[in-house]
């Protein structure tokens, strides 16, 4: 094995150029530091781009709003399984966070006193659970894009170093368990590199492609999720993954939100508005988990749309063509092209869609990785860190609401920088990596060379799945996920899920790629990309079937109500063996008075 590999070396590594890792490689080239950014992507492409509603914080311009009534909110959106410090520190940082980008140039919608725009989302009250709250800061459907943009922008200024279209394959230690970077592969020329670091930040956002119908682009593949795992670190609440209530039927491709805040609502086959019986007051601006399990229940209660009555109807039209066009003109543009229709004109077919992990890497609220150090203690791994949707800090629990990952991204990419630089400035020189640990990611890579004649690496009876290429067996992959792992589970479907996923690790272990893949590096890509999906999607799949109470967006049939005795704990799970662990929540806030569990009426 060739361990001359070229090697370059920055004070720090960020792994992911969405808002998260883009926020902390602001705060670290300010400080001066030498900052590698890899993303595998070019970095305006990464997901944060196609956030449409917009970022929650608290300013009070369109209604009454303060911290504390966002913090409220927010702990019984997660279903009280929210870590209460983590959520404290999040709504108290929104405030200026949200400045700090308009400094940075994000061009928010106005109102006409030229204050920032607040459009009402899903699960905000005024008042600790009173009136519909306006907090939710947009730039149009677009806000996402205008950050991310001005964010790259500003990295540009502050000279942060990116390797654009560079893959992470994984991360790389010292003898002591030290974070110390990561090897990496040039898409498009195949040449790996070695960057040392003194510190790591993985943002690799989140792992929607897992399943079969999303809203995620094509490149949320839980990378850094799996890039942990392997690395023997837990991942946190996996169980909990968001069905946003309204994707374009059949095409997954997403309907914000804000269409529902700015006056939209959803209608069943009978033509009735169905959410005033789920959610009285609410309506359809109840929490996500909630109108998404309505919408199933319509279908499966055979009061869906159209000839199969697979889908329900979401109404716009008589918002007017003006708000249409001054608010949501994205979304207008997506339903012309997946749904072939005029919103202004017509109601959009929408159904559930996967959207969001609210599980990932555990993290405290410095963005610091801790896991688990027996008899109920826990440690921060050295020079690790993980901040946006690929991280769990934990401040959604069991669902999230609207507004509040723009939001996680910025803040916690943040906080990670900052305490970054403290640790650089008590850590200054490099540490020497270990070899067994390259030796370990140059094998993980060297597995995917085209080497058609080998023998299969894995153990047992694996058979090299001549006829299985890895397209095919993603696309199997992700119907597993989707019919075993959805909206409603029940015991027998998941462990029948979990039988499956097994059945496809063990394809995956036999299979090689083609000598003629050698012409492009796409094809190893993917099949790195599906090692990853697999690793997250058994967590997923483990992490839900071990969770014996209906909480958030995990919902069982056979235990269909929460259980706040028995299950007020997070999920740790470990890809060594399958085994979960389970760590208590943090219900103390850092200066107020903590929010026990309540029933959750919306
Ligand atoms: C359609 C859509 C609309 C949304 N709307 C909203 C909204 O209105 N409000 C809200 O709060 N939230 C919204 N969300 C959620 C929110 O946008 C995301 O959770 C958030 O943007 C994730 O940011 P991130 O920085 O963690 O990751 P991302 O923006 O996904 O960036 C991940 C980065 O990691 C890089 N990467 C990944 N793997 C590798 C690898 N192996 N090697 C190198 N680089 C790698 C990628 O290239 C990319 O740069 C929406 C999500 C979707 C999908």
């Amino acid at each position: 094995m060739d361990m001359t590999l070229p090697r370059r070396r920055f004070d720090t590594l960020i792994i992911g150029a969405g808002g998260a890792g883009l926020n902390a490689a602001l705060q670290l080239a300010d400080s001066g530091l030498r900052v590698a950014v890899v993303s595998k992507v070019f970095p305006t492409r990464s997901h944060t781009v196609a956030a449409q509603g917009g970022v929650n914080a608290a300013l009070a311009n369109v209604l009454p709003d303060s911290w504390h009534w966002h913090m409220y909110d927010t702990v019984k959106g997660s279903d009280f399984l929210g870590d209460q410090d983590a959520i404290e520190f999040m709504c108290r940082e929104a405030i200026p966070t949200v400045y700090e980008l308009e400094h940075a140039g994000v061009p928010f919608s106005r109102l006409d006193n030229g204050k920032i725009y607040q459009r009402a989302f899903g699960g905000q009250n005024q008042d600790f659970g009173g009136p519909q709250a306006a907090r939710t800061c947009a730039a149009a459907d677009r806000t996402g894009h205008a950050v991310l943009h001005a964010l790259y922008q500003q990295n540009i200024r502050a000279k942060t170093h990116f390797f654009d279209e560079y893959f992470a394959i994984d991360l790389l230690r010292d003898e002591e368990g030290v974070a110390l970077g990561a090897l990496v592969l040039e898409i498009e020329s195949g040449d790996t590199l070695v960057i040392e670091a003194k510190t790591t930040l993985i943002a690799t956002g989140g792992c929607g492609q897992v399943f079969r119908t999303t809203s995620n682009a094509r490149i949320n593949t839980g990378d850094g999720m799996a890039m942990a795992l392997r690395a023997g670190i837990p991942l946190q609440d996996m169980e909990f993954f968001q069905f946003h209530p309204t994707g374009i039927a059949g095409k997954g491709k997403l309907i914000t939100e804000a269409v529902r805040g700015e006056g939209g609502y959803l209608i069943n086959g009978n033509g009735e508005r169905f959410m005033e019986r789920y959610a009285p007051t609410a309506r359809d601006l109840a929490s996500r988990d909630l109108v998404a399990r309505a919408i199933v229940t319509e279908i499966n209660e055979g009061r869906g749309c159209g000839i199969n009555k697979d889908y329900v109807l979401l109404r716009v039209d008589h918002l007017g063509e003006e708000i249409i066009a001054k608010r949501l003109p994205g979304i207008r543009e997506s339903a012309r092209i997946f749904a072939g229709l005029d919103p202004a004109l017509e109601p959009i077919p929408v159904f559930p869609t996967a959207h969001y992990s609210m599980g990932g890497i555990p993290t405290d609220r410095f963005g610091r990785v801790v896991v688990p150090a027996g008899e109920g203690a826990e440690e921060v791994v050295p020079g690790l860190y993980a901040a946006g949707e690929c991280a769990c800090a934990s401040v959604h629990g069991a669902n999230r609401l609207g507004g509040n990952s723009l939001l996680d991204i910025l803040v916690f990419g943040r906080a990670a920088g900052k305490d970054i630089i403290d640790y650089i400035k008590e850590n200054p020189h490099h540490r020497p990596l270990s070899e067994p640990s390259l030796e370990r990611a140059v094998a993980h890579l060297d597995r995917w060379d085209h080497q058609p004649e080998k023998k299969p690496a894995g153990k047992g009876k694996a058979k090299p799945a001549a006829e299985s290429s890895v397209r095919e067996l993603r696309e199997e992959f992700r119907k597993v996920m989707e019919d075993h792992a959805g909206v409603f589970r029940t015991p027998k479907s998941m462990a029948e899920g979990v039988k499956q996923l097994k059945a496809i690790r063990r394809k995956l272990r036999g299979l090689r790629l083609k000598d003629q893949s050698r012409v492009f590096n796409i094809a190893r890509i993917e099949a790195l990309e599906l090692e990853n999906m697999v690793d997250v999607g058994m967590a997923i799949a483990v992490s839900a079937l071990g969770r014996k109470e209906s909480r958030g967006a995990h919902s069982r049939e056979d235990f269909p109500v929460r259980d706040d005795r028995q299950w007020m704990k997070h999920s740790l799970y470990f890809r060594e063996k399958d085994r979960l662990e389970y760590k208590p929540v943090r219900s103390k806030p850092l200066t107020v008075k903590g929010f026990p569990p309540a029933e959750r009426v919306y």
